[in-house]
């Protein structure tokens, strides 16, 4: 009945998952494109692409997460784990913080 919302939900999350990774990791190995700070960068067009690419996804992570905080609850239509307003965070973000549907149930 809300396998439509669900999968958006879980878009999001896998969406963000893979923004965060690939963030991480693309940073990451911008650090070791350095020759330890001394001005002459290894490989700087290749560390340009990746830090660009790691600022991009890091930014994708917190729109995803943005759009996962304020899910609208299939059920009821309010947000899933914020409270009225958009302010508080639920205790236990497998349920609904006003109707207490469980997360990916189908009733
Ligand atoms: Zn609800």
């Amino acid at each position: 009945m809300y396998a439509q919302a669900w999968t958006q939900f879980k878009t999001w999350n896998r969406l963000g998952g893979i923004g965060l990774i690939v963030g991480i990791v693309s940073i990451g190995a911008v650090a070791f494109l350095d020759d330890g700070a001394h001005g002459r960068p290894i490989a700087p067009r290749l560390g340009y692409i990746l830090g660009g690419i790691g600022v991009l996804s890091i930014l994708m992570f917190f729109y995803c997460w943005m759009r996962q905080q304020y899910f609208l609850c299939p059920r009821c239509g309010k947000c899933f784990s914020r409270g009225p307003m958009g302010f508080g965070m639920s205790m236990n973000p497998r349920r609904c913080l006003h109707c207490q549907l469980k997360l990916f149930a189908d009733t």
